[in-house]
Protein backbone atom coordinates (compact mmCIF):
# COMPACT_ATOMS: atom_id res chain seq x y z
CA UNK A 1 0.00 0.00 0.00
CA UNK A 2 1.51 3.42 -0.94
CA UNK A 3 -0.78 5.66 0.96
CA UNK A 4 1.46 7.53 3.21
CA UNK A 5 -1.17 7.65 6.16
CA UNK A 6 -1.56 4.26 5.91
CA UNK A 7 1.64 3.81 6.02
CA UNK A 8 2.02 5.99 9.08
CA UNK A 9 -0.72 3.84 10.82
CA UNK A 10 1.09 0.84 10.22
CA UNK A 11 4.08 2.35 11.81
CA UNK A 12 5.77 2.13 8.69
CA UNK A 13 6.19 5.81 8.27
CA UNK A 14 7.10 8.05 12.05
CA UNK A 15 4.77 10.43 12.82
CA UNK A 16 4.00 12.43 16.30
CA UNK A 17 1.31 10.78 16.99
CA UNK A 18 -1.36 11.82 20.21
CA UNK A 19 -3.65 9.09 19.88
CA UNK A 20 -4.91 5.85 18.57
CA UNK A 21 -7.72 3.71 19.65
CA UNK A 22 -9.07 0.62 17.46
CA UNK A 23 -10.06 2.73 14.33
CA UNK A 24 -8.89 6.52 14.34
CA UNK A 25 -5.51 7.83 14.82
CA UNK A 26 -4.91 11.52 15.52
CA UNK A 27 -0.92 12.91 15.01
CA UNK A 28 0.41 16.44 14.16
CA UNK A 29 0.43 17.86 10.70
CA UNK A 30 4.02 17.91 9.50
CA UNK A 31 3.59 21.49 7.96
CA UNK A 32 1.14 23.19 10.68
CA UNK A 33 -0.54 26.05 9.88
CA UNK A 34 -1.50 27.42 13.09
CA UNK A 35 -0.05 26.82 16.44
CA UNK A 36 -2.17 23.60 16.56
CA UNK A 37 -2.63 21.47 13.58
CA UNK A 38 -2.95 18.01 13.91
CA UNK A 39 -5.08 15.18 11.46
CA UNK A 40 -7.44 12.80 13.01
CA UNK A 41 -7.56 9.76 10.77
CA UNK A 42 -9.38 6.91 10.04
CA UNK A 43 -7.41 3.53 10.27
CA UNK A 44 -9.83 2.46 7.32
CA UNK A 45 -8.58 3.38 3.82
CA UNK A 46 -11.46 5.78 2.47
CA UNK A 47 -9.69 7.44 -0.28
CA UNK A 48 -11.86 10.65 0.19
CA UNK A 49 -15.36 11.98 1.42
CA UNK A 50 -17.18 10.85 -2.15
CA UNK A 51 -16.21 7.33 -1.21
CA UNK A 52 -17.49 7.31 2.01
CA UNK A 53 -20.61 4.63 2.09
CA UNK A 54 -23.88 4.92 4.41
CA UNK A 55 -21.83 2.39 6.89
CA UNK A 56 -18.77 4.95 7.50
CA UNK A 57 -21.05 7.67 9.32
CA UNK A 58 -20.57 6.34 12.38
CA UNK A 59 -16.74 6.51 11.93
CA UNK A 60 -16.99 9.82 10.85
CA UNK A 61 -18.93 11.00 13.59
CA UNK A 62 -16.40 9.64 16.60
CA UNK A 63 -13.71 11.03 14.32
CA UNK A 64 -15.27 14.43 15.33
CA UNK A 65 -15.50 13.43 18.59
CA UNK A 66 -12.20 12.89 19.01
CA UNK A 67 -11.29 16.29 17.47
CA UNK A 68 -13.57 18.03 20.18
CA UNK A 69 -11.77 15.46 22.83
CA UNK A 70 -8.28 16.68 21.20
CA UNK A 71 -8.89 20.18 20.97
CA UNK A 72 -9.32 20.26 25.21
CA UNK A 73 -6.27 18.44 25.63
CA UNK A 74 -4.62 20.38 23.32
CA UNK A 75 -5.86 23.82 24.83
CA UNK A 76 -7.04 25.40 22.13
CA UNK A 77 -10.90 24.28 22.95
CA UNK A 78 -12.06 27.79 24.75
CA UNK A 79 -11.08 29.88 22.05
CA UNK A 80 -11.80 27.79 19.24
CA UNK A 81 -11.00 26.18 16.74
CA UNK A 82 -11.35 25.03 12.88
CA UNK A 83 -12.49 21.55 11.41
CA UNK A 84 -11.56 21.25 7.86
CA UNK A 85 -12.23 18.07 5.13
CA UNK A 86 -10.55 18.60 2.16
CA UNK A 87 -12.71 16.58 -0.85
CA UNK A 88 -11.03 16.89 -4.38
CA UNK A 89 -8.58 18.99 -6.28
CA UNK A 90 -10.78 22.07 -6.05
CA UNK A 91 -10.17 21.66 -2.36
CA UNK A 92 -6.67 20.69 -2.44
CA UNK A 93 -6.88 17.33 -0.85
CA UNK A 94 -3.26 16.01 -1.28
CA UNK A 95 -3.66 12.83 0.53
CA UNK A 96 -6.01 10.52 -0.76
CA UNK A 97 -6.86 8.86 2.28
CA UNK A 98 -9.57 11.31 4.58
CA UNK A 99 -8.13 13.14 7.53
CA UNK A 100 -9.94 15.85 9.57
CA UNK A 101 -7.67 18.41 10.02
CA UNK A 102 -7.74 20.29 13.38
CA UNK A 103 -6.47 24.13 13.30
CA UNK A 104 -6.42 26.55 16.20
CA UNK A 105 -4.20 28.72 18.36
CA UNK A 106 -4.70 31.59 16.20
CA UNK A 107 -7.48 33.64 14.75
CA UNK A 108 -8.63 32.75 11.64
CA UNK A 109 -9.76 34.58 8.45
CA UNK A 110 -13.39 33.52 6.28
CA UNK A 111 -13.61 32.69 3.64
CA UNK A 112 -11.06 30.78 3.67
CA UNK A 113 -8.35 30.66 0.85
P1 LIG B 1 -4.95 17.78 2.47
O1 LIG B 1 -4.40 18.89 1.63
O2 LIG B 1 -6.26 18.11 3.11
O3 LIG B 1 -4.96 16.46 1.73
O4 LIG B 1 -3.96 17.66 3.70
C1 LIG B 1 -2.88 16.80 3.76
C2 LIG B 1 -2.09 17.20 4.98
O5 LIG B 1 -1.22 16.14 5.32
C3 LIG B 1 -1.24 18.45 4.79
O6 LIG B 1 -1.59 19.42 5.76
C4 LIG B 1 0.19 17.93 4.97
O7 LIG B 1 1.03 18.85 5.61
C5 LIG B 1 -0.04 16.69 5.81
N1 LIG B 1 0.97 15.66 5.68
C6 LIG B 1 1.50 15.14 4.54
N2 LIG B 1 2.40 14.19 4.81
C7 LIG B 1 2.45 14.09 6.17
C8 LIG B 1 3.19 13.29 7.07
N3 LIG B 1 4.07 12.37 6.64
N4 LIG B 1 2.99 13.45 8.41
C9 LIG B 1 2.10 14.37 8.84
N5 LIG B 1 1.37 15.16 8.04
C10 LIG B 1 1.53 15.03 6.72
ZN1 LIG C 1 -4.55 5.05 3.24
Amino acid sequence: MSCIFCKIINKEMKSKMIHEDEEIVVFHDINPQAPVHVLVVPKKHISAITEMHEGDQKLIGKMIYLAKEVAGELGIAGNGFRLVLNNGPDANQTVPHIHLHVIGGRQMGWPPG
